[in-house]
């Protein structure tokens, strides 16, 4: 099954990446997150690991269906 993390951007949106690295899920929650692409907001935004736990079944769902396309590093 594939990994993938639940992030929300700057904007509160939420949605899915592949490829936020895992070593900065505890770093994110703190610090300024990491530049992904936010599918709603189409642009470049600071997200942050969301914690599933705190989303709602309707807010998983949605944002596993909008998986950010790409990310910077
Ligand atoms: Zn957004």
């Amino acid at each position: 099954m594939e990994q993938r993390t639940v992030v929300r951007c700057a904007e509160g949106h939420v949605f899915s990446t592949a490829t936020f690295p895992m070593q900065n899920l505890l770093e994110g929650r703190l610090g300024p997150g990491r530049l992904i692409r936010c599918p709603q907001c189409g642009r470049l935004r600071s997200s942050v690991p969301a914690d599933p736990a705190q989303l709602s079944g309707a807010q998983l769902a949605r944002a596993l269906r909008l998986e950010a396309v790409e990310s910077l590093a």
